[in-house]
């Protein structure tokens, strides 16, 4: 009798991975009978004779422990040829597997394999933490608080479910199940999708995939060193096997560096047409196909798509070549410059939201710094992506600095004049209301202090209440006076 269950479907049938054989032997030396059955019988089903179990426990780990090299064809048979997938793959280089069955399954392998075959089946085991409930409970058939894969990938895609699990995790740690994580990992993907298609849609006729052009602006070399210290890092990362971290930094490039940066910044370029276009989708092209080599282990469906149908004669990105770092494309200084740049439209664009200035608004920006030329040579991006009429430079200190809003970043200090960033006509018809408003509270305070029977009959609190009032109202009326100066 033979039985062989792996640890897997042992738990399936609802067994123990370690349980004692399920054969009965009858005792009666005439009989002999063996019995196999779930249910242990009380006696032998032939004559009636006393029945005894098999007395061997069966530990299902150990069919576990030949998985490394039985999956690969191996025989250890006399006489039998050593399969050619053995050969070249064993020993494997990792071992991926949470910690709880490190020594059911792991320590299995390992001396089997070196039992069997004369050598450790891998080098490294990659040992991450157990996938959780959303309370943190462990996942359990009797509970009911296991999550089904299928279903999961039916709603939000497999490259999403993918993503939601390597996210956040970090070698050894537990992870709690997460809905909002899991919509957060389909929105990036959706992200990643427009972005291709936006940018295949625009390419012209017989465009070729993979070059850089000659001639590099200052964005472009922004981009292009930044992505090359990502390809470095990303790749460290994943050596180091620290999957969180790595498909983190490439998630950030891919959303804020890539689509919701650069992508802006080619379109005043795209928009001109011509080689200027063409330049800028070239490196918008290059860096996409390396963000993809990037990110395909983590979603390898979306990614594969995407690479196929911006070259459709290109093979599996699964072969091609990973993304190495490229000292020619570092361009230390263009990317300090530009950062700078893109730092201060940032700020503008919070003072502006912060003030509730609609994009549409136009408005005029005021330098004061000591790198006029990178900030004249963007004046452009400044104009599509923060909403700026025009720029001029200011020295030393500013005239009517109260009537500017400030924005502070690394390298300038910026001003805008607040009756430009403001609706002058509405904010003036606002500032009047409240003036005739606190108008009315002068004069009702003013009547009433002045009227000689209030003064002798009225409790001297009140008075001094009403003088208070007064007070108030005609600071309140010379603040609304002075505010409206400034739109003058
Ligand atoms: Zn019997």
């Amino acid at each position: 009798m033979r039985i062989l269950l792996t640890h897997g479907s042992a738990l399936l049938y609802g067994l123990s991975p370690l349980f004692r054989i399920p054969a009965y032997y009858c005792q009666n030396p005439d009989c002999k009978h063996e019995i196999i059955s779930k249910e242990a019988p009380h006696a032998c089903p032939k004559c009636g004779g006393k029945v005894v179990q098999d007395e061997d426990t069966l530990d299902t780990w150990f069919s576990s422990a030949l998985w490394p090299f039985s999956t690969l064809g191996w025989t250890g048979e006399e006489g039998e040829e050593i399969a050619e997938d053995f050969k070249y793959f064993y020993p494997t280089s990792v071992l991926v597997t949470a910690y709880d069955i490190i020594f059911f399954w792991v320590a299995r392998m390992i001396f089997s394999g070196i039992e069997h075959t004369g050598k450790l089946p891998f080098k490294d085991v990659f040992i991450h933490g157990l996938m959780r409930d959303e309370q943190g409970r462990k996942m359990s058939k009797s509970l009911g608080n296991g999550i089904d894969p299928l279903e999961i990938i039916e709603k939000y895609g497999t490259d999403a479910l993918r993503l939601t699990i390597v996210s956040g995790n970090s070698p050894g740690n537990d992870i709690n199940w997460s809905e909002t994580k899991l919509t957060a990992s389909r929105n990036f993907a959706n992200k990643l999708w427009n972005a291709s298609r936006y940018i295949l849609m625009n390419l012209p006729e017989g465009f070729k995939a993979g070059a850089l052009p000659k001639e590099l602006t200052i964005e472009d070399k922004w981009l292009l060193t930044r992505f090359n210290n990502l390809a470095k890092e990303v790749t460290d990362n994943i050596d180091s096997y620290e999957l969180g971290v790595a498909v983190q930094k490439i998630r950030d490039f891919i959303w804020e560096i890539y689509c919701d940066w650069y992508i802006e910044l080619t379109k005043p370029r795209i928009s001109e047409g011509g080689e200027k276009a063409l330049n800028a989708q070239k490196v918008l092209v290059y860096v996409m196909q390396g963000m993809l080599k990037l990110l395909h282990p983590f979603m390898p469906f979306i990614t594969e798509e995407i690479w196929q149908s911006i070259d459709s004669n290109a093979k599996s990105i699964m072969i091609s070549e990973w993304v190495k770092y490229d000292e020619s494309l570092s361009f230390v200084k263009q990317e300090q410059e530009f950062s700078k740049v893109v730092e201060l439209i940032r700020a503008i664009r919070v003072q502006r939201n912060e003030l509730n200035v609609p994009v549409s608004k136009k408005v005029s920006l005021f330098i004061e710094t000591d790198d006029k030329d990178i900030y004249n040579q963007c004046a452009i991006f400044f104009e599509k992506l923060a909403g700026i009429s025009s720029i001029s430079f200011v020295d030393g200190s500013i005239e009517d600095a109260e009537k500017m809003a400030a924005v502070v970043a690394t390298g300038a200090r910026a001003f805008i004049p607040l009756g430009e960033l403001v609706d002058k006509e509405k904010e003036l018809a606002r500032l009047e209301k409240e003036l005739e408003k606190a108008k009315k509270d002068v004069e009702f305070s003013r009547s009433k202090l002045n009227n000689p029977n209030f003064i002798s009959k009225a409790p001297k609190a009140q008075v001094e209440k009403e003088q208070k009032k007064l007070e108030i109202a005609l600071e309140r009326l010379k603040n609304i006076k002075k505010s409206q100066e400034n739109y003058k």
